[in-house]
């Protein structure tokens, strides 16, 4: 049994050297763990391995692989039941709710589809990745790894598939296939932690069609691997990462950092190849992995809003409001959008199918209802918050005019709360709802678009239901209205 410390984690960062373009210049290795922007999300990683060897955690964060029965971690596991698969919600909760924001340890969330469509495509095609999958994640599992989904490609004309678009590369693709393996070209954009983590599990964005057979491509690279160039994304309050600065950005140890990824002729062994040209396959490899990952919104969104409203009373608490009915009322309406969203995460889980040498893979319209529902519900929770907070979320004086001699003590009287509350906790408390709602931690961001649009699920949905459960509903209908018959 291995599993990582959060040092280790951080060491092994190092060792991979990343070079990563960032403020108008390019930095490798220890300077890339130490800048300003990307430290925040190492130190969140970092926790998360740390979680792991807490004794109090142990029973609710490990597990056995089901492949070698040794300890590994959930966050590598392969769901084998449905009480996997609630675990994997409420694990993702914790964390993220532990630190207040994504906790990023979800790319195991893709196994089961990759178990799932690799064993089919072996069935039809005679391939062997089935069998470089189970080898992947047996790796994955034994060093205790985090990996970097890396899926949206730049699509250029949305409305063009892959092959027709004017520039070739506008979806990643492969530009040579020899005796040892693929060469990828192109690119992945918003990609989440791509200096933060050990691999890159590449897979398609959308579902292809013949002709885009070059495109139809799921791997798994070394996120150092040759040819790997990243570049830092740009974020709101990016001029709030200084060392200068202690609570001005709301929430001053944790923070993400995504790039752009670029594909500069990436070569990749045949043994971490589990797609290569089976366009007919993108299509369920998409789904599931939608399906497989999008009940955990139900657990990542509410671990983040769970601060939020701990957050938001804390404020009403201190500004003598909390008492008031309709704060109470906005309060517990919060309540109940974040625990629609992990009731949706559950159902899904609950309603999960066993594929037969994957896992569990839980139920298509129900996880995909679970990202729609929470791509709105945060807009209410962040309406909310801000109501309840008033317009010191974008008014408020820097932490640098707070500690200024010359003018700390009027903020100090005029920030002053209730009972006594010290100015600075009142900015403190704002700069964290700022921080979640419209800041640099912004949970609205990641749920609208992070693990696929609300629209992407949307359709999903209703082309999963359009000929069951949707006839029978028609069905239904026409018979209790009288023009459909008894029987049915
Ligand atoms: C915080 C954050 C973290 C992320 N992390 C990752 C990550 O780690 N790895 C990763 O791979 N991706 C990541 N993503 C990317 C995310 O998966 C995409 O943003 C999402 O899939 C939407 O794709 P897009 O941004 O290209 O938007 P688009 O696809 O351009 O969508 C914009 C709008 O256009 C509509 N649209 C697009 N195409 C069509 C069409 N053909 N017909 C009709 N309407 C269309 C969409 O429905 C949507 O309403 C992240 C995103 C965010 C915001």
């Amino acid at each position: 049994m291995y599993l990582k410390t959060g040092e280790e984690y951080i060491q092994d960062m190092i060792d991979m050297n990343f070079e990563l373009y960032i403020d108008g210049g390019k930095i490798s290795g220890k300077s890339v763990v130490n800048h300003p922007k990307v430290k925040p999300m190492i130190k969140a990683i970092a926790t998360t391995y740390d979680m792991q060897h807490e004794e109090k955690l142990k029973d609710f964060l490990l597990t056995k692989s089901h492949f070698t029965g040794e300890t590994i971690s959930r966050w590598t596991h392969v769901a084998q039941t449905v009480e996997d698969l609630i675990r994997k919600v409420d694990i993702t909760r914790y964390a993220n709710r532990r630190i207040g924001m994504c906790s990023f340890r979800c790319v195991h969330n893709a196994f089961p589809a990759l178990l799932a469509t690799t064993k089919k495509i072996d069935e039809a095609k005679g391939t062997h990745y089935y069998k470089n999958a189970v080898e992947y994640i047996k790796y994955f599992q034994k060093k205790d790894l985090i990996g970097c989904p890396a899926m949206t490609d730049p699509k250029g004309d949305r409305l063009l598939k892959a092959h027709e678009q004017s520039d070739p590369d506008m979806y990643l693709r492969v530009v040579e296939k020899d005796r040892d393996g693929i060469v990828l070209r192109g690119a992945k954009l918003c990609q989440t932690g791509s200096v933060c983590a050990h691999e890159k599990f590449v897979a398609p964005s959308t579902t292809h069609y013949p002709g885009s057979e070059d495109y139809a491509v799921c791997c798994a690279v070394p996120g150092n691997a040759k040819g790997i160039k990243n570049i830092s994304a740009r974020y709101s309050q990016d001029d709030r990462r200084r060392e200068d600065l202690e609570w001005d950005i709301g929430n001053p140890k944790y923070g993400f950092h995504e790039t752009v990824v670029i594909f500069d002729d990436v070569f990749v062994p045949w043994e971490r190849v589990f797609m290569c040209g089976e366009v007919e396959f993108t299509g369920m490899l998409v789904n599931l992995l939608g399906a497989c990952h999008r009940p955990t919104t139900g657990g990542c969104k509410t671990g983040w809003s769970d601060v939020l409203i701990g957050a938001v009373q804390a404020y009403a608490e201190l500004n003598g409001t909390a008492n008031v009915s309709h704060v109470r009322e906005k309060i517990t309406d919060m309540i109940s959008y974040n625990e629609t969203m992990y009731s949706c995460g559950i159902a899904a889980c609950v309603k999960a199918t066993y594929y037969e040498g994957a896992g569990m893979i839980p139920d298509i319209i129900l996880a995909n209802n679970t990202k729609y529902v929470a791509s709105k519900a945060v807009y209410e929770l962040i309406r909310l918050a801000e109501d309840i907070t008033g317009g010191i979320i974008t008014t408020l004086p820097s932490e640098k005019e707070f500690k200024n001699p010359e003018i700390a003590h009027y903020l100090a009287r005029f920030y002053a709360g209730a009972n006594e509350t010290p100015a600075e906790h009142r900015a403190r408390i704002v700069r964290l709802i700022e921080n979640l709602t419209y800041g640099a931690g912004a949970l609205c961001h990641s749920a609208a678009h992070g693990g696929g649009s609300g629209q992407a699920c949307k359709i999903t949905m209703y082309y999963a239901s359009k000929g069951e459960p949707l006839q029978s509903r028609v069905r239904d209908a026409k018979r209790i209205c009288g023009i459909g018959k008894e029987e049915e």
